[in-house]
């Protein structure tokens, strides 16, 4: 051990300062990574859910081959030894000397188990706060963006315009406001337990800056009630195709999942006997429609598949052969 730093000699140079090109190539910024979040390989890196910011889409990246991170949602990124200054809440010196350690002893102490608990229930809570906050969408640019898809006619009050930061840190600090539209995720009971933000530019089109889509709270179980409780409710798996399935099949009620990954969870109320799943034409869209259709059918509930006629999704069907 060295007298001034305490790291272990490996990590010296010749003068005595910290070799963080050394400690960097003998820790492995992945394995960092997984005490704090799930990883899933995609592509060429992994993915999970940010462990910087509440999130419940995965927005957050590890290149194991430049040993770096970045997360879409929040900006955050770098490399492993600013990861593990944030996930410590430590300094530079103080994440060198336990990462230097990782390699001989004990490995970074856990995080809290209780911590992603209240990080979903702040989530919850910030959601709500949005919601209660935005307003209804009048002439804005939620409406110019939706008149643009042909939807701007006859929007429910589950929509909603507000101005909202994609991101937020533990100390309070939060990311710009932009516009966005909201959508509001009611859980089985009705209560708005989450909130999908879709940024949009001054033109009131999608955002071209990182993920132009972002949910909060929330997601799993829940959906976007585009109409009211209903014994049938078409499920459509955006609230885009929501608002023209709407549209195209008036007086049904329709709501809308948060994705085709929440297309098959959706939580319904016990009021509800059939669900008429109308997911995307592509092979995304067909796998979830799919699964949905025998998770229904699992539930005792009638279920049915009701793909697009034209166009990759309900909205492009709208524009092609409707609006
Ligand atoms: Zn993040």
């Amino acid at each position: 051990m060295h007298e001034d730093t305490g790291l272990p000699a490996r990590y010296l140079d010749e003068r005595g300062r910290i070799d963080v090109a050394r400690l960097k190539a003998d820790t492995s910024i992945a394995e960092i990574a997984a005490k704090a979040t799930d990883l899933k390989a995609c592509g060429s890196e992994l993915k999970g859910l940010c462990p910087l910011h509440p999130e419940d889409t995965a927005s957050f990246c590890i290149h194991e081959g430049k040993q770096v991170y970045h997360c879409h949602g929040c900006a955050a990124g770098g490399d492993v030894i600013d990861l593990y200054q944030r996930l410590r809440h430590v300094d530079f010196r103080q994440a060198c000397l336990d990462l230097a350690g990782t390699e001989h002893s004990a490995p970074p102490r856990r995080e809290d188990p209780a911590l992603p608990a209240v990080r979903r229930a702040e989530s919850v809570r910030r959601a709500r706060r949005l919601w209660r906050e935005a307003t209804l969408i009048g002439w804005s640019l939620t409406e110019t963006y939706l008149t643009n898809r042909g939807l701007g006619h006859d929007v429910p009050g589950s929509i909603r315009h507000s101005h909202v930061p994609r991101w937020w840190h533990d100390d309070g600090h939060e990311g710009p406001r932009e516009p966005a539209m909201l959508a509001a995720l009611q859980d089985r009971d009705g209560r708005v337990c989450g909130i999908q933000r879709t940024f949009l530019d001054g033109e009131g089109r999608k955002s071209r800056r990182g993920n132009p889509r972002l949910s909060l709270g929330r997601t799993r179980g829940c959906a976007v009630r585009l109409g009211p409780v209903s014994d049938t409710i078409m499920l459509t798996a955006s609230v885009e195709d929501g608002l023209a399935v709407r549209l195209m099949f008036p007086g049904a009620s329709v709501w809308a999942a948060v994705g085709d990954g929440n297309l098959p969870h959706v939580h319904f109320p016990g009021v509800v006997r059939r669900v008429i799943v109308c997911g995307d034409a592509d092979q995304p869209g067909r796998i979830a429609a799919d699964a949905a259709v025998e998770a229904y059918l699992r539930q005792g509930l009638a279920a049915e598949d009701l793909p697009p006629r034209a166009g990759k999704d309900f909205n492009e069907e709208w524009l092609l052969l409707h609006a």
